[in-house]
């Protein structure tokens, strides 16, 4: 095989990781270069593949979530990080949440076994100057290939937002007596939730309010992710905005007082045993030290350790819109693919999903193939459309969600409607692989549309 058919993956994330397995079942010759542990980024903590570097949550599973959606589509094209996740899940309601630790070896030993893919522990500062490449160095890409990108890409090109992680607190460590089990409505009894009375938010929102923040001077012109905004952010916009935001009490009654609390701080475990349990939303970049005074203001956590605390991180990603085509090559150097955040999505689910359209497109490129786009009613078809034809002028990241795929209007309510572009958007999905990549396709027996009645899904 001669040196132009190699398909170099650069980063071994979420991204990078679904990339290198889809291109080498597709019969490419692979490269993955990835530069952790040697090399360590400010918020990975581990030399493992697709580490999670915050929350251990997938997203929602239901035919009503996009999410969901995203998520079966990928489980039919083989979804390495599918299959880790099946196997690594935890107890979330309905949110595929999986035990972190897991999650990320076993993706490590899925990709690191998959014949045709060659591993190289190292960080890569330029392009590679033959062959194909799959750039999923995400959006902490090291500042070495990042500048070298420069040559390729445009300065205004490269974008960027501050992104946070949420504090974890050791299980052992929270008052049980204190904290009560339940999910929101119907959803199974998964969190543990600290009750707040209003006396009790008004002490916290104080606290945030008074803490010290741990953000450099030249990050202060950047804009927040909307969908991971940090807690003093949200404190700072209003007394009430944490309350309705995060923090909101809705569908869940402490069974001591049998009333809604006037706020409830949510406990999400992290790991199958319940050692571990995330702040939910409670993503933060303040001072460790203020972190500890503002997690033991809240009720049930009054003597809680911290085993992991918030970071804040500004992140790079690339105006897709001004760049890219929907197949994911870069118009100006065709045989360079962008997946993960760089490409500007947001979240671990679809910074998977376009790193296996990305592998895809490399491997048919490598072989002379033409690249693909997947139906315009699947989650993965509407997001890399959009990506290729948002405005570029103010292009934000995105997140899987029903704006990205045409609606199916008529009456009914909201859920049932849902529930049929989830069916429609799995079925030109499995039809569109079964034509086009059969060597990928995977029969899966849908178990999540049963949450939607039969008449519902297929009307
Ligand atoms: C602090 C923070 C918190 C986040 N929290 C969440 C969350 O809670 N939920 C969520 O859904 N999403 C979250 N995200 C956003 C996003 O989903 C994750 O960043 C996700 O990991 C992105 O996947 P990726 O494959 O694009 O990048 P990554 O998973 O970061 O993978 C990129 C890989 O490339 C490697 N790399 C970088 N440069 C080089 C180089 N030059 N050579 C070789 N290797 C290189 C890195 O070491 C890394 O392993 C968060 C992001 C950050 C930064």
């Amino acid at each position: 095989m001669s040196e132009r058919t190699v398909v170099h993956v650069i980063g071994a994330g979420l991204a990078g990781s679904e990339a290198a397995v889809a291109a080498a079942r597709l019969g490419a010759r692979v490269v993955l270069y990835e530069m952790r542990p040697r090399r360590m980024t400010p918020a990975h903590r581990t030399g493992n593949f697709a580490e999670l570097v915050c929350s251990n949550s997938l997203g929602g599973e239901q035919p009503a979530n996009a999410k969901g959606l995203l998520q079966a589509e990928m489980r039919r094209g083989r979804s390495v990080v599918m299959a880790a996740a099946d196997e690594a899940r935890v107890p979330a309601g309905g949110a595929l949440a999986v035990d972190r630790e897991q999650f990320s070896r076993r993706v490590t030993e899925l990709v690191r076994s998959e014949p045709g893919i060659e591993f190289r522990n190292e960080e890569v500062t330029s392009l590679p100057a033959t062959g194909i490449v799959v750039l999923a160095t995400g959006p902490l890409t090291s500042d070495a290939l990042a500048r070298s990108l420069r040559t390729v890409i445009p300065e205004e090109h490269f974008l960027a937002y501050y992104d946070a992680a949420a504090p974890v607190v050791l299980g052992e460590t929270i008052n049980e007596e204190v904290v009560f089990r339940g999910g929101r409505f119907e959803q199974p009894d998964d969190y543990l939730n600290c009750p707040l009375t209003e006396e009790d938010y008004k002490r916290l929102h104080e606290a945030i309010l008074q803490a010290r923040k741990h953000v450099p001077h030249e990050w202060e012109h950047l804009e927040y992710f909307e969908g991971c905004i940090p807690i003093e952010e949200l404190a700072r916009r209003g007394y009430l905005t944490l309350k309705f935001g995060p923090l909101r009490p809705v569908g869940l009654r402490d069974p001591r007082t049998g009333e809604e609390p006037f706020a409830v701080v949510q406990l999400r475990a992290e790991d199958r045993a319940g050692r571990l349990w995330s702040l939910v939303g409670f993503q933060t970049g303040l001072k460790w030290p203020d972190q500890k005074v503002i997690v033991r203001t809240i009720p049930g956590l009054e003597g809680a350790e911290i085993v992991r605390y918030g970071v804040m991180h500004r992140n790079t990603y690339l105006n897709a819109p001004a760049l890219l085509e929907p197949t994911l090559q870069l118009r100006c150097e065709p045989r360079v693919l962008v997946a993960g955040v760089l490409a500007g999505v947001e979240g671990y689910l679809e910074s998977a999903a376009t790193g296996w359209l990305a592998g895809v497109n490399a491997a048919l490129l490598a072989q002379g193939r033409t690249p693909v786009v997947p139906p315009e009613v699947s989650m993965l078809g509407g997001i890399v459309r959009f990506l290729s034809t948002a405005r570029a002028d103010n292009f934000q990241p995105m997140n899987a969600n029903w704006g990205l795929v045409p609606s199916i209007g008529g009456k009914g309510e909201k859920r049932a409607r849902r529930a049929r572009m989830y069916y429609r958007g799995v079925m030109a999905f499995e039809q569109w692989l079964a034509e086009t990549l059969p060597e990928l396709a995977c029969a899966v027996a849908d178990a999540a549309l049963g949450g939607a009645t039969d008449s519902e899904a297929r009307s």
